[in-house]
């Protein structure tokens, strides 16, 4: 192969890994974004079910309280009720008895209802919360992760251009020029290609036959597919390999 050639294999190898990092240097916020998202999604999810919890306590309390009330006055009743001096009276109390106890029947249902629902909830607080805490300390380290690899893929990727500045200045002006020229038309893809059987390895395109025995006569030569204008290299004893 040319030095000239290898440079500029050497330059594509610097290009594509530059492009590479960009591409996920690009992908890195997004990620995190996405990460916090979820973190906070899982919050919300916590604080939906505490506060389930909260309301689940504060009912239970007024009905505990409801049911205290009722008591006292059941007791105050079965007291006039059994002083009670006439039938009407009778009737009245015992109706409002009634009507006392089936409330706190009532009350007792709903009570015993609140707390099986807040002994789903309890340990299901508990597991959410540990899920939260273990996506939160994850994401600290993942943030943590991400500034460290940002950091890095900026030093490389000016390393990176710092080796192209220097490799192109010492090319042979003619190949520095036809470098700048591909890298400007192929943006970020290859600007060498391998002839394989007679075509383009990247545009595929079916080599002149001539100009395909000319390759394989000099592959030490500059030869451009005539389609694609990439840096063609032929190398039989890697495609014997
Ligand atoms: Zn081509």
């Amino acid at each position: 192969m040319l030095p000239e050639i290898s440079t500029l294999a050497r330059l594509e190898q610097l290009d594509a890994q530059t492009h590479q990092l960009q591409v996920r240097l690009t992908e890195l916020p997004k990620i995190l974004t996405a990460e916090k998202k979820a973190v906070e999604a899982k919050k919300k999810q916590v604080e939906d079910l505490q506060a389930q919890f909260a309301a689940n306590e504060k009912e239970r309390r007024q009905l505990e309280g409801d049911v205290q009330l009722r008591q006292t006055k059941l007791k105050k009743l079965k007291g006039q009720l059994e002083q009670a001096s006439s039938e009407a009276q009778v009737t009245a109390f015992e109706h409002e008895i009634q009507f006392n106890t089936s409330e706190i029947s009532k009350a007792e249902d709903r009570v015993l209802e609140l707390m099986e629902q807040s002994e789903t909830l309890e340990p299901q607080i508990k597991a959410e919360q540990a899920t939260l805490a273990a996506a939160q300390k994850a994401g600290l380290e993942h943030f943590k992760a991400a500034e460290q690899e940002h950091k890095a893929g900026m030093a490389q990727i000016a390393q990176n251009a710092t080796s192209v500045k220097e490799l192109v200045a010492a090319l042979d002006p003619k190949y520095a020029q036809l470098y700048e020229r591909l890298r400007k038309k192929y943006k970020t893809g290859p600007i060498l290609c391998e002839a394989i059987d007679g075509n383009c390895g990247v545009c595929q395109m079916a080599l002149r036959l001539a100009f395909w025995q000319g390759v394989k006569a000099e592959p030490d030569k500059l030869w451009q597919c005539e389609e694609c204008s990439r840096v063609l290299v032929y190398n039989p004893s890697v495609m014997l390999a």
